[in-house]
């Protein structure tokens, strides 16, 4: 019999029918176009079977599939391992031609190419798109075409190339649903899929929240972020249609968005940093590495309430406000000596947001090792960074309860800390 002659798309971190480029051009195709997505066994088989984040992306598809049945198609959903699942489906349609949007990581870039080389070898056309990005791998570099390693100037070589472009266009996807591929597929359960729900849930995210984000951002408890992190990662709001508006809303706002595309840009220059140092020079240092220390610091008892309330919001909610975020990795550094590598696998475990590029270039910056980092000698006071953000106690008292019957002695005095972490630093830093 012959087989249907078909177009992919291929979701992945974009888990959205609006805007989506790869999808858009994927649409003006001449043939029909079947929605994937696979849940990626080499990725799902290190995750406990109650991980929130698969939740997430099934919930995120599930929204998707009700919507594509209203114009009576629906996603094709896949299990196991990507090439496996690939030859399977050039041998169940004349796939023609395949469009997906680009992902910086360093193992989906190894995935991808294996993908295409399979595709290309069938004479199927494949197609990557930029979605998840303004400017991506080398489109902001410095005048020699290097990469830019400091923030600032990166910022501000993006902010003019977006106002050269500025709104940058968005993509309509949705006037072209008529060329989806009409058929039932089965939408498997959660549990058909080998997981099962967790009660920690994705919020929604919220733009209203940020309008005084300059001034109030650093107090966690005013909760005036967007908490657009976990939404960015999956692609359920379009980064276009964001940055657009918050162009005209709040600069400071902005300036995270460009954040994110500075560590992503650091991580597609330079993949080593996921397990190295991007300083080399901090290679020596010593850490102490106690497993003990390391246990007080996830369970959020180590006797300094910033810290404390801070893994006990991540522990609880699977999310900590960023200014809590780089006390708590500033603590597990330098008071603790335990290297950022065990911190950003835990944060990397508990976060729904974990996004590989922002937490290895955050806790590198939290440590002193990497891309302009803080100053190795910038040691954190707990007590302060609490007196300053969240002077009221209103923050610890919603995380730990029992704070004002008494809490517990710090398990490591600050002063001794510090000037155990700024010595420790200095005899280790290679001259
Ligand atoms: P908002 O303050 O509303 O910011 C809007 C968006 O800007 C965020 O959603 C995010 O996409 C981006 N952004 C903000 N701050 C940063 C930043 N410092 N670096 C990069 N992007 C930023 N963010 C993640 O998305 N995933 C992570 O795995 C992650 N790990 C972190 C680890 C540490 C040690 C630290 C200090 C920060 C980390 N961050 C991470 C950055 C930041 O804490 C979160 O993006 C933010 O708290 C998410 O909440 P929000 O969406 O309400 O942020």
């Amino acid at each position: 019999m012959k087989k249907q002659e078909v177009s992919l798309f291929w979701f992945r971190r974009d888990l959205r029918l609006e805007d989506n480029v790869g999808l858009f051009f994927a649409l003006k195709s001449e043939f029909p176009v079947i929605p994937l997505f696979i849940f990626d066994t080499d990725i799902l088989d290190s995750l406990p079977s109650n991980d929130a984040r698969v939740g997430f992306i099934h919930d995120s598809l599930s929204d998707i599939n009700a919507k594509l049945q209203r114009i009576t198609s629906s996603l094709l959903i896949k299990k196991g391992r990507t090439q496996e699942v690939w030859r399977g489906l050039i041998d169940e349609f004349d796939v023609k031609e395949v469009f997906f949007n680009k992902d910086y990581e360093p193992y989906a870039i190894k995935r991808d190419l294996a993908i295409c080389e399979l595709l290309e070898i069938n004479k199927t056309k494949t197609f990557l798109h930029k979605d998840q990005v303004i400017f991506e791998e080398t489109e902001i570099t410095k005048a020699d075409g290097l990469p830019y390693t400091v923030y600032t100037p990166f910022k501000n070589k993006w902010l003019e190339k977006y106002k050269s472009l500025a709104p940058v266009l968005e993509y309509d996807s949705t006037s072209l649903f008529s060329n989806f591929y009409k058929n039932t597929f089965a939408f498997p359960t959660l549990l058909e899929i080998g997981f099962k729900e967790n009660s920690i849930k994705v919020q929604p995210h919220n733009l209203t929240k940020v309008s005084n984000y300059h001034e109030t951002r650093d107090f966690p408890a005013v909760d005036s972020t967007s908490y657009l992190s976990p939404h960015l990662r999956f692609g359920t709001v379009s980064i276009r249609k964001l940055v657009n508006w918050a162009a005209h809303k709040n600069d400071v706002f902005l300036s995270e968005l460009i954040w994110r595309e500075f560590f992503m840009q650091i991580l597609f220059s330079f993949p080593n940093v996921v397990t190295h140092n991007f300083k080399s020079a901090y290679d020596g240092i010593q850490w102490h590495n106690n497993v003990d220390d390391f246990q007080r610091w996830c369970s959020g008892t180590t006797g300094y309430p910033m810290v404390d309330a801070g893994m006990r919001q991540l522990n609880e909610t699977g999310y900590m406000h960023n200014r809590v975020r780089m006390v708590v990795a500033s603590f597990l550094c330098k008071h603790l000596l335990i290297q950022w590598q065990w911190g950003e696998a835990y944060f990397a475990e508990k976060l729904l947001d974990y996004e590989l590029s922002a937490n290895v270039g955050n806790w590198q910056w939290a440590a002193g090792t990497g891309c302009d980092a803080a100053p190795y000698f910038r040691v954190f006071n707990p007590e302060i960074q609490l007196k300053k953000f969240d002077e009221k106690g209103i923050y610890i008292r919603k995380w730990i309860p029992e704070f004002d019957l008494g809490y517990g002695l710090p398990m490591v005095e600050h002063a001794f800390a510090r000037d155990r972490a700024i010595a420790t630093y200095k005899a280790g830093i290679a001259k």
